[in-house]
């Protein structure tokens, strides 16, 4: 069975907090993508989440800019999505970290069996990216695809190096309307 991860497509990472103009241009094409999509896959979406004690924790060091704080506005998936998610009756997993560990994201998926991976969101050049190489990991022998078309980065410049890397490390890149 073919797996969707719908990575991180939060308000604060669209309009929020650490939004970009490139992640707001990727909410209706990831809307409408999954209204169309076929309700036989499984698809889990992931959302970045933090507590109180973000500014202490090694990313808060790294980014000192407070976002996906638990049950905040910045942290719901937007609207669109998560509608569109709850019609195909999609998991959700919170992670506290960029990416969900191989041995975990095996674990969510004990139960499936995994033939392909596609995974697409936010952001490129950090949580897709993440979890797409611990996919690789988790599966070396199944397809792992990224649609560049339904990604952003933090910046286009990191967001085209990001997919240069998932390339270089034998991720599918493509656009969603390529894969047939
Ligand atoms: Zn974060």
């Amino acid at each position: 069975m073919k797996v969707f991860c719908v990575i991180d497509m939060q308000n604060d990472f669209i309009d929020g907090a650490l939004g970009t103009p490139e992640a707001q241009a990727i909410v209706e094409p990831v809307t409408k993508f999954l209204r169309d999509l076929d309700y036989e896959y499984e698809v889990i979406a992931t959302r970045d989440t933090h507590y109180n004690d973000y500014l202490e924790t090694n990313e808060g060091k790294h980014l000192p800019v407070v976002h996906c704080q638990i049950d905040s506005h910045g942290w719901q998936i937007a609207p669109s999505v998560a509608e569109a998610l709850d019609a195909l009756d999609a998991r959700i997993i919170d992670k506290p970290n960029f990416g969900i560990s191989p041995d975990r994201w095996a674990l969510s998926l004990e139960n499936v069996d995994v033939t392909e991976v596609v995974l697409f969101g936010l952001c490129t050049d950090i949580c897709v990216i993440s979890n797409a190489l611990a996919m690789k990991t988790a599966y070396p022998e199944i397809p792992v695809k990224v649609y560049s078309d339904l990604c952003a980065g933090v910046t286009p410049e990191s967001h085209e190096a990001a997919l240069l890397t998932m390339k270089m490390c034998q991720v599918d890149v493509m656009n969603s309307w390529e894969d047939k």
